[in-house]
Protein backbone atom coordinates (compact mmCIF):
# COMPACT_ATOMS: atom_id res chain seq x y z
CA UNK A 1 0.00 0.00 0.00
CA UNK A 2 1.59 3.07 -0.86
CA UNK A 3 0.60 6.55 0.52
CA UNK A 4 -0.68 7.66 -2.31
CA UNK A 5 -3.26 5.17 -1.62
CA UNK A 6 -4.30 6.88 1.80
CA UNK A 7 -4.64 9.95 0.68
CA UNK A 8 -8.02 11.21 2.31
CA UNK A 9 -10.53 13.91 0.65
CA UNK A 10 -13.52 15.56 1.78
CA UNK A 11 -15.96 15.51 -1.54
CA UNK A 12 -17.60 19.06 0.52
CA UNK A 13 -21.05 20.29 0.48
CA UNK A 14 -22.58 18.19 -2.87
CA UNK A 15 -25.48 20.29 -4.99
CA UNK A 16 -27.22 16.80 -4.47
CA UNK A 17 -25.99 13.19 -3.82
CA UNK A 18 -27.82 9.80 -3.27
CA UNK A 19 -26.98 8.87 0.34
CA UNK A 20 -28.60 9.31 4.13
CA UNK A 21 -27.18 11.89 6.21
CA UNK A 22 -24.26 13.10 3.84
CA UNK A 23 -25.21 16.58 2.81
CA UNK A 24 -22.12 17.84 3.72
CA UNK A 25 -20.71 15.30 1.78
CA UNK A 26 -18.22 12.13 2.57
CA UNK A 27 -14.70 11.58 3.28
CA UNK A 28 -12.37 8.95 1.34
CA UNK A 29 -9.55 7.49 2.84
CA UNK A 30 -7.27 5.08 0.35
CA UNK A 31 -9.86 2.98 -1.29
CA UNK A 32 -12.78 3.59 0.46
CA UNK A 33 -15.52 5.69 2.75
CA UNK A 34 -14.45 6.18 5.93
CA UNK A 35 -17.38 9.56 7.07
CA UNK A 36 -20.35 10.54 6.08
CA UNK A 37 -20.69 14.55 6.88
CA UNK A 38 -24.07 15.89 7.65
CA UNK A 39 -25.84 19.23 6.08
CA UNK A 40 -23.57 22.35 7.42
CA UNK A 41 -21.17 20.00 9.05
CA UNK A 42 -17.45 19.13 9.51
CA UNK A 43 -15.67 16.28 9.16
CA UNK A 44 -14.26 14.54 12.35
CA UNK A 45 -11.78 12.67 10.44
CA UNK A 46 -8.27 14.49 9.57
CA UNK A 47 -8.24 15.01 5.39
CA UNK A 48 -5.24 16.02 3.60
CA UNK A 49 -7.65 17.34 0.17
CA UNK A 50 -11.24 19.33 -0.14
CA UNK A 51 -13.02 18.74 -3.68
CA UNK A 52 -15.24 21.53 -3.44
CA UNK A 53 -18.62 19.40 -5.19
CA UNK A 54 -21.20 21.85 -4.61
CA UNK A 55 -22.10 22.41 -8.45
CA UNK A 56 -21.69 18.44 -8.55
CA UNK A 57 -24.58 15.58 -8.26
CA UNK A 58 -22.74 12.71 -6.24
CA UNK A 59 -24.74 8.97 -7.01
CA UNK A 60 -23.00 5.88 -5.60
CA UNK A 61 -20.96 4.69 -8.99
CA UNK A 62 -23.34 3.17 -11.45
CA UNK A 63 -23.06 -0.93 -11.98
CA UNK A 64 -23.72 -2.60 -14.61
CA UNK A 65 -24.95 -6.22 -14.68
CA UNK A 66 -25.05 -7.42 -18.56
CA UNK A 67 -23.92 -6.00 -21.59
CA UNK A 68 -21.47 -7.67 -24.22
CA UNK A 69 -18.76 -5.62 -25.12
CA UNK A 70 -17.75 -7.46 -28.16
CA UNK A 71 -21.15 -5.78 -29.72
CA UNK A 72 -19.69 -2.11 -30.42
CA UNK A 73 -18.31 -4.05 -33.12
CA UNK A 74 -21.75 -4.35 -34.74
CA UNK A 75 -23.82 -1.36 -33.73
CA UNK A 76 -26.65 -0.42 -36.16
CA UNK A 77 -25.52 -3.15 -38.47
CA UNK A 78 -27.24 -3.49 -42.20
CA UNK A 79 -28.40 -6.87 -42.19
CA UNK A 80 -29.90 -7.29 -38.29
CA UNK A 81 -32.01 -3.41 -38.49
CA UNK A 82 -35.47 -3.52 -37.78
CA UNK A 83 -35.46 -7.68 -36.70
CA UNK A 84 -36.31 -9.32 -33.29
CA UNK A 85 -34.21 -11.40 -31.87
CA UNK A 86 -34.09 -14.85 -33.14
CA UNK A 87 -33.72 -13.07 -36.72
CA UNK A 88 -31.55 -10.64 -35.72
CA UNK A 89 -29.28 -13.06 -33.55
CA UNK A 90 -28.67 -15.27 -36.71
CA UNK A 91 -28.16 -12.38 -38.88
CA UNK A 92 -25.32 -11.51 -36.47
CA UNK A 93 -23.73 -14.96 -34.91
CA UNK A 94 -21.91 -15.28 -38.69
CA UNK A 95 -20.71 -12.27 -38.53
CA UNK A 96 -19.38 -12.31 -34.98
CA UNK A 97 -17.42 -15.51 -35.75
CA UNK A 98 -14.53 -13.53 -37.43
CA UNK A 99 -13.73 -11.55 -34.28
CA UNK A 100 -10.25 -11.37 -33.84
CA UNK A 101 -8.45 -11.07 -30.46
CA UNK A 102 -7.19 -7.48 -31.23
CA UNK A 103 -11.07 -6.33 -32.06
CA UNK A 104 -11.84 -8.02 -28.37
CA UNK A 105 -9.73 -6.19 -27.16
CA UNK A 106 -10.48 -2.65 -28.41
CA UNK A 107 -14.14 -3.10 -28.63
CA UNK A 108 -13.22 -4.29 -24.78
CA UNK A 109 -11.37 -0.86 -23.97
CA UNK A 110 -13.96 1.15 -26.25
CA UNK A 111 -17.24 0.02 -23.96
CA UNK A 112 -15.62 -0.09 -20.92
CA UNK A 113 -14.63 3.80 -21.77
CA UNK A 114 -18.00 4.10 -22.70
CA UNK A 115 -19.77 3.10 -19.46
CA UNK A 116 -16.90 4.69 -17.43
CA UNK A 117 -17.86 8.41 -18.99
CA UNK A 118 -21.38 7.79 -18.16
CA UNK A 119 -20.92 6.99 -14.56
CA UNK A 120 -20.50 3.17 -14.22
CA UNK A 121 -17.58 2.20 -12.17
CA UNK A 122 -18.06 -1.67 -11.88
CA UNK A 123 -19.46 -3.60 -15.70
CA UNK A 124 -20.28 -7.42 -15.85
CA UNK A 125 -19.42 -8.54 -19.36
CA UNK A 126 -21.27 -11.91 -20.84
CA UNK A 127 -18.72 -12.97 -23.28
CA UNK A 128 -19.81 -16.46 -24.79
CA UNK A 129 -17.93 -16.12 -28.47
CA UNK A 130 -14.82 -18.68 -28.25
CA UNK A 131 -14.43 -19.52 -31.96
CA UNK A 132 -11.10 -21.00 -32.50
CA UNK A 133 -9.12 -17.76 -32.71
CA UNK A 134 -10.75 -15.94 -29.82
CA UNK A 135 -10.13 -18.82 -26.93
CA UNK A 136 -8.40 -16.37 -24.82
CA UNK A 137 -10.99 -14.01 -24.53
CA UNK A 138 -11.78 -13.45 -20.71
CA UNK A 139 -7.81 -13.46 -20.50
CA UNK A 140 -8.04 -10.16 -23.08
CA UNK A 141 -10.86 -9.03 -21.53
CA UNK A 142 -9.12 -8.68 -17.70
CA UNK A 143 -5.98 -7.35 -18.94
CA UNK A 144 -8.28 -3.92 -20.58
CA UNK A 145 -10.21 -3.52 -17.12
CA UNK A 146 -7.41 -3.86 -15.75
CA UNK A 147 -5.36 -0.80 -17.89
CA UNK A 148 -8.53 1.40 -17.15
CA UNK A 149 -8.62 0.35 -13.36
CA UNK A 150 -12.35 -0.24 -13.66
CA UNK A 151 -14.27 -3.42 -11.57
CA UNK A 152 -15.39 -6.00 -13.61
CA UNK A 153 -17.13 -9.04 -13.38
CA UNK A 154 -15.68 -11.36 -16.11
CA UNK A 155 -18.71 -13.61 -16.76
CA UNK A 156 -17.72 -17.00 -18.71
CA UNK A 157 -20.54 -17.39 -21.27
CA UNK A 158 -20.40 -20.34 -23.44
CA UNK A 159 -22.64 -22.20 -26.15
CA UNK A 160 -22.37 -26.01 -26.85
CA UNK A 161 -25.71 -26.38 -28.37
CA UNK A 162 -25.28 -26.11 -32.45
CA UNK A 163 -27.73 -26.07 -35.20
CA UNK A 164 -26.91 -29.62 -36.46
CA UNK A 165 -28.36 -30.45 -32.90
CA UNK A 166 -31.73 -28.48 -32.77
CA UNK A 167 -29.67 -24.75 -31.32
CA UNK A 168 -29.61 -21.03 -32.68
CA UNK A 169 -26.05 -20.45 -33.09
CA UNK A 170 -23.85 -22.13 -36.54
CA UNK A 171 -21.33 -24.71 -35.28
CA UNK A 172 -18.13 -22.02 -36.26
CA UNK A 173 -19.02 -20.81 -33.01
CA UNK A 174 -19.82 -23.71 -30.50
CA UNK A 175 -17.65 -25.67 -28.23
CA UNK A 176 -17.70 -29.04 -26.13
CA UNK A 177 -18.93 -29.38 -22.96
CA UNK A 178 -15.00 -30.54 -21.66
CA UNK A 179 -13.32 -27.31 -23.39
CA UNK A 180 -15.69 -25.11 -21.65
CA UNK A 181 -15.48 -26.28 -18.19
CA UNK A 182 -11.75 -26.42 -18.33
CA UNK A 183 -11.79 -23.20 -19.62
CA UNK A 184 -14.05 -22.12 -17.22
CA UNK A 185 -12.03 -23.50 -13.64
CA UNK A 186 -8.91 -22.32 -15.21
CA UNK A 187 -9.82 -18.26 -15.38
CA UNK A 188 -11.42 -18.69 -11.57
CA UNK A 189 -8.42 -19.67 -10.71
CA UNK A 190 -6.48 -17.50 -12.54
CA UNK A 191 -8.63 -14.38 -12.30
CA UNK A 192 -11.11 -14.54 -9.49
CA UNK A 193 -10.54 -12.48 -6.49
CA UNK A 194 -13.60 -13.19 -3.78
CA UNK A 195 -11.97 -10.42 -1.11
CA UNK A 196 -13.80 -7.06 -0.02
CA UNK A 197 -12.74 -4.50 -2.60
CA UNK A 198 -11.96 -6.86 -5.48
CA UNK A 199 -11.44 -5.80 -8.66
CA UNK A 200 -11.97 -8.49 -11.02
CA UNK A 201 -14.44 -11.83 -10.49
CA UNK A 202 -15.39 -14.47 -12.55
CA UNK A 203 -18.79 -15.75 -13.19
CA UNK A 204 -20.12 -18.82 -15.17
CA UNK A 205 -22.86 -18.07 -17.94
CA UNK A 206 -24.18 -19.63 -20.04
CA UNK A 207 -25.70 -17.82 -23.01
CA UNK A 208 -28.89 -19.02 -22.90
CA UNK A 209 -31.40 -22.44 -23.63
CA UNK A 210 -31.56 -22.33 -27.01
CA UNK A 211 -27.91 -22.18 -27.53
CA UNK A 212 -26.63 -24.43 -24.58
CA UNK A 213 -27.12 -27.92 -23.83
CA UNK A 214 -28.92 -29.21 -20.74
CA UNK A 215 -25.62 -31.35 -19.18
CA UNK A 216 -23.54 -28.14 -19.63
CA UNK A 217 -26.09 -25.76 -17.48
CA UNK A 218 -25.89 -28.63 -14.86
CA UNK A 219 -22.18 -28.96 -14.72
CA UNK A 220 -22.05 -25.39 -14.83
CA UNK A 221 -23.59 -25.20 -11.31
CA UNK A 222 -21.99 -27.43 -9.73
CA UNK A 223 -19.06 -25.44 -10.71
CA UNK A 224 -20.14 -22.52 -9.77
CA UNK A 225 -20.93 -24.37 -6.18
CA UNK A 226 -17.58 -25.78 -6.31
CA UNK A 227 -15.67 -22.29 -6.48
CA UNK A 228 -18.37 -20.12 -5.08
CA UNK A 229 -19.06 -17.80 -7.77
CA UNK A 230 -22.20 -16.63 -9.68
CA UNK A 231 -24.31 -17.64 -12.12
CA UNK A 232 -25.76 -16.06 -15.36
CA UNK A 233 -27.98 -16.22 -18.26
CA UNK A 234 -29.95 -14.99 -20.47
CA UNK A 235 -34.04 -15.90 -19.93
CA UNK A 236 -37.10 -15.23 -20.83
CA UNK A 237 -36.14 -12.62 -22.80
CA UNK A 238 -38.83 -13.74 -25.76
CA UNK A 239 -41.81 -15.74 -26.92
CA UNK A 240 -39.81 -17.50 -29.04
CA UNK A 241 -37.58 -18.52 -26.36
CA UNK A 242 -39.90 -19.75 -24.69
CA UNK A 243 -41.48 -21.67 -27.28
CA UNK A 244 -38.42 -23.60 -28.30
CA UNK A 245 -38.35 -24.46 -24.59
CA UNK A 246 -41.21 -25.78 -24.78
CA UNK A 247 -40.55 -27.87 -27.72
CA UNK A 248 -37.08 -28.54 -26.99
CA UNK A 249 -37.33 -29.60 -22.94
CA UNK A 250 -41.05 -29.77 -22.42
CA UNK A 251 -40.69 -27.38 -20.16
CA UNK A 252 -41.24 -23.77 -19.88
CA UNK A 253 -37.99 -21.67 -18.88
CA UNK A 254 -38.46 -21.60 -15.32
CA UNK A 255 -39.23 -25.36 -14.57
CA UNK A 256 -36.05 -25.93 -17.57
CA UNK A 257 -34.08 -23.86 -15.17
CA UNK A 258 -34.90 -25.85 -12.11
CA UNK A 259 -34.34 -28.50 -13.69
CA UNK A 260 -30.95 -28.07 -14.61
CA UNK A 261 -30.59 -26.75 -10.61
CA UNK A 262 -30.64 -22.95 -11.47
CA UNK A 263 -32.67 -21.59 -8.78
CA UNK A 264 -30.77 -20.04 -5.89
CA UNK A 265 -29.83 -16.95 -4.82
CA UNK A 266 -26.30 -17.73 -6.52
CA UNK A 267 -28.27 -16.85 -9.92
CA UNK A 268 -29.02 -13.50 -11.64
CA UNK A 269 -30.75 -13.95 -14.82
CA UNK A 270 -30.47 -11.18 -18.06
CA UNK A 271 -34.22 -9.73 -19.12
CA UNK A 272 -36.47 -11.90 -17.20
CA UNK A 273 -39.59 -10.66 -18.67
CA UNK A 274 -42.02 -13.59 -19.83
CA UNK A 275 -42.95 -15.11 -16.78
CA UNK A 276 -46.65 -15.95 -15.10
CA UNK A 277 -47.84 -15.98 -11.59
CA UNK A 278 -46.33 -19.02 -10.06
CA UNK A 279 -42.62 -18.76 -11.80
CA UNK A 280 -42.49 -15.43 -10.73
CA UNK A 281 -43.29 -16.73 -6.91
CA UNK A 282 -40.65 -19.45 -7.43
CA UNK A 283 -37.96 -17.27 -8.83
CA UNK A 284 -38.71 -14.79 -5.43
CA UNK A 285 -38.88 -17.29 -3.24
CA UNK A 286 -35.27 -18.76 -4.82
CA UNK A 287 -33.63 -15.52 -4.12
CA UNK A 288 -32.86 -15.43 -8.22
CA UNK A 289 -32.12 -11.82 -9.21
CA UNK A 290 -33.07 -10.44 -12.41
CA UNK A 291 -30.99 -7.54 -14.79
CA UNK A 292 -33.49 -5.14 -16.34
CA UNK A 293 -31.73 -4.11 -20.19
CA UNK A 294 -35.09 -1.62 -21.10
CA UNK A 295 -33.28 -0.50 -24.03
CA UNK A 296 -32.47 -3.98 -25.62
CA UNK A 297 -36.06 -4.75 -24.59
CA UNK A 298 -37.55 -2.00 -26.50
CA UNK A 299 -35.03 -2.58 -29.30
CA UNK A 300 -36.02 -5.84 -29.80
CA UNK A 301 -39.34 -5.27 -28.96
CA UNK A 302 -39.23 -8.27 -26.88
CA UNK A 303 -41.68 -7.18 -23.95
CA UNK A 304 -41.56 -5.48 -20.51
CA UNK A 305 -40.22 -7.22 -17.58
CA UNK A 306 -42.67 -7.71 -14.35
CA UNK A 307 -40.11 -5.61 -11.95
CA UNK A 308 -42.40 -4.73 -8.94
CA UNK A 309 -43.81 -8.10 -8.89
CA UNK A 310 -40.49 -9.91 -8.80
CA UNK A 311 -39.39 -8.01 -6.12
CA UNK A 312 -42.81 -8.51 -3.97
CA UNK A 313 -41.97 -11.91 -4.39
CA UNK A 314 -38.28 -11.70 -3.20
CA UNK A 315 -35.92 -11.56 -5.71
CA UNK A 316 -33.58 -8.63 -6.60
CA UNK A 317 -33.71 -6.05 -9.26
CA UNK A 318 -30.01 -4.48 -11.65
CA UNK A 319 -30.20 -2.76 -14.62
CA UNK A 320 -28.10 -3.46 -17.54
CA UNK A 321 -27.20 -2.01 -20.93
CA UNK A 322 -27.27 -5.31 -22.37
CA UNK A 323 -24.93 -5.58 -25.77
CA UNK A 324 -24.54 -2.96 -27.95
CA UNK A 325 -25.81 -4.24 -31.14
CA UNK A 326 -29.24 -4.07 -29.34
CA UNK A 327 -28.80 -0.98 -27.11
CA UNK A 328 -26.90 0.33 -29.13
CA UNK A 329 -25.21 1.89 -26.50
CA UNK A 330 -23.19 1.69 -23.30
CA UNK A 331 -24.67 4.79 -21.09
CA UNK A 332 -25.12 3.95 -18.15
CA UNK A 333 -27.10 7.20 -16.52
CA UNK A 334 -29.36 7.00 -19.87
CA UNK A 335 -29.97 3.28 -18.99
CA UNK A 336 -31.81 4.38 -15.60
CA UNK A 337 -34.00 7.13 -17.75
CA UNK A 338 -35.10 4.32 -19.75
CA UNK A 339 -35.71 1.83 -17.25
CA UNK A 340 -37.54 4.42 -14.90
CA UNK A 341 -39.93 5.62 -18.12
CA UNK A 342 -40.24 1.98 -19.36
CA UNK A 343 -41.48 0.73 -15.90
CA UNK A 344 -44.13 3.55 -16.02
CA UNK A 345 -45.67 2.33 -19.05
CA UNK A 346 -46.60 -0.61 -16.58
CA UNK A 347 -46.83 0.56 -12.64
CA UNK A 348 -47.90 4.44 -13.29
CA UNK A 349 -45.41 7.19 -12.07
CA UNK A 350 -45.75 7.10 -8.91
CA UNK A 351 -44.66 4.09 -7.93
CA UNK A 352 -41.49 4.43 -10.09
CA UNK A 353 -39.97 7.10 -8.92
CA UNK A 354 -36.22 8.39 -9.66
CA UNK A 355 -34.88 6.90 -6.76
CA UNK A 356 -35.94 3.52 -7.52
CA UNK A 357 -34.43 3.81 -10.70
CA UNK A 358 -31.13 5.42 -8.66
CA UNK A 359 -31.57 2.13 -5.92
CA UNK A 360 -31.50 -0.37 -9.40
CA UNK A 361 -28.97 0.51 -10.62
CA UNK A 362 -26.39 1.05 -7.52
CA UNK A 363 -27.84 -1.64 -4.49
CA UNK A 364 -29.59 -3.78 -6.62
CA UNK A 365 -27.12 -4.17 -9.49
CA UNK A 366 -24.42 -4.66 -6.42
CA UNK A 367 -26.76 -7.33 -5.08
CA UNK A 368 -27.19 -9.55 -8.16
CA UNK A 369 -23.24 -9.62 -8.23
CA UNK A 370 -22.96 -10.80 -4.72
CA UNK A 371 -21.11 -7.98 -3.58
CA UNK A 372 -22.11 -6.00 -0.57
CA UNK A 373 -18.82 -3.94 -0.49
CA UNK A 374 -20.37 -1.33 -3.60
CA UNK A 375 -23.13 -0.26 -4.32
CA UNK A 376 -23.82 2.49 -1.88
CA UNK A 377 -22.09 5.72 -0.32
CA UNK A 378 -22.11 4.39 3.48
CA UNK A 379 -19.39 4.13 5.80
CA UNK A 380 -16.96 1.39 5.28
CA UNK A 381 -18.17 0.74 1.77
CA UNK A 382 -15.56 1.47 -1.63
CA UNK A 383 -15.04 4.54 -2.68
CA UNK A 384 -16.93 4.44 -6.10
CA UNK A 385 -18.79 7.73 -6.93
CA UNK A 386 -20.30 9.60 -9.90
CA UNK A 387 -20.87 13.24 -9.80
CA UNK A 388 -22.54 15.02 -12.89
CA UNK A 389 -22.67 18.83 -13.55
CA UNK A 390 -25.76 20.38 -14.46
CA UNK A 391 -23.91 22.93 -16.51
CA UNK A 392 -25.88 22.11 -19.95
CA UNK A 393 -28.56 23.36 -21.71
CA UNK A 394 -30.99 20.63 -20.93
CA UNK A 395 -30.56 21.18 -17.36
CA UNK A 396 -31.41 24.67 -17.10
CA UNK A 397 -34.47 25.73 -15.29
CA UNK A 398 -34.93 22.77 -13.22
CA UNK A 399 -35.52 22.58 -9.63
CA UNK A 400 -34.59 19.27 -7.99
CA UNK A 401 -31.17 18.12 -9.01
CA UNK A 402 -31.32 14.45 -7.97
CA UNK A 403 -34.51 13.99 -10.44
CA UNK A 404 -33.13 16.50 -12.77
CA UNK A 405 -29.97 13.93 -13.83
CA UNK A 406 -32.91 11.82 -15.09
CA UNK A 407 -35.56 13.69 -16.01
CA UNK A 408 -33.79 15.74 -18.06
CA UNK A 409 -31.68 13.18 -19.57
CA UNK A 410 -28.08 13.02 -18.02
CA UNK A 411 -25.33 11.46 -20.73
CA UNK A 412 -21.93 12.33 -19.33
CA UNK A 413 -20.56 12.48 -15.78
CA UNK A 414 -18.04 15.11 -15.00
CA UNK A 415 -16.47 13.07 -12.38
CA UNK A 416 -15.90 9.72 -11.38
CA UNK A 417 -14.32 7.49 -8.54
CA UNK A 418 -13.08 4.19 -8.29
CA UNK A 419 -11.47 2.74 -5.24
CA UNK A 420 -10.89 6.14 -4.31
CA UNK A 421 -8.76 6.59 -7.49
CA UNK A 422 -10.25 10.06 -9.89
CA UNK A 423 -10.72 8.06 -13.07
CA UNK A 424 -12.59 10.65 -15.11
CA UNK A 425 -11.89 14.54 -14.30
CA UNK A 426 -13.93 17.30 -16.23
CA UNK A 427 -15.56 14.52 -18.77
CA UNK A 428 -12.22 12.77 -19.74
CA UNK A 429 -10.69 9.57 -18.95
CA UNK A 430 -7.34 10.42 -17.08
CA UNK A 431 -4.79 9.43 -20.07
CA UNK A 432 -7.43 8.23 -22.85
CA UNK A 433 -7.47 9.78 -26.14
CA UNK A 434 -10.97 9.95 -27.31
CA UNK A 435 -10.25 10.22 -30.60
CA UNK A 436 -7.53 7.74 -30.96
CA UNK A 437 -9.94 5.38 -29.31
CA UNK A 438 -12.59 5.84 -31.85
CA UNK A 439 -10.27 5.86 -34.44
CA UNK A 440 -8.66 2.42 -33.38
CA UNK A 441 -12.21 1.18 -32.63
CA UNK A 442 -14.18 2.01 -35.95
CA UNK A 443 -11.31 0.78 -37.85
CA UNK A 444 -11.62 -2.59 -36.01
CA UNK A 445 -15.68 -2.42 -37.05
CA UNK A 446 -14.50 -1.84 -40.75
CA UNK A 447 -11.96 -4.88 -40.52
CA UNK A 448 -14.83 -7.56 -39.50
CA UNK A 449 -17.15 -6.05 -42.05
CA UNK A 450 -15.24 -6.53 -44.97
CA UNK A 451 -13.96 -10.35 -43.23
CA UNK A 452 -17.68 -11.32 -42.47
CA UNK A 453 -18.54 -10.40 -46.20
CA UNK A 454 -15.58 -11.75 -47.76
ZN1 LIG B 1 -27.58 -10.11 -23.54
Amino acid sequence: MTSINQTSIWIKNPLAIFAENSDGGVVIKGQKIIELVPLGGSPVSSFDEIYDASDSVVLPGLINTHHHFYQTLTRAYPEALNKELFPWLKSLYKVWAHIQPEMLAVSTELALSELLLSGCTTASDHHYLFPSQLENAIDIQAEEAQKLGMRVVLTRGSMSLGEKDGGLPPQSVVQTKEQILSDSERLIKTYHDSQEGAMTQIALAPCSPFSVTTDLMIETASLAQQYDVRLHTHLAETIDEENFCLEKFGLRTVDYLESVGWLSNRTWLAHGIHFNKEEIKKLGRSGVGICHCPSSNMMLASGICHSLELEEAGSIIGLGVDGSASNDGSNMIAELRQAMYLQRLRYGASKITHQKAYNWATKGSAALLGRNDIGEISIGKQADMALFKLDELRFSGSHDSLAALLLCGAQKSDRVMIAGQWKVVDGKIIGKDESELISRHSGAAKKLRQLANA
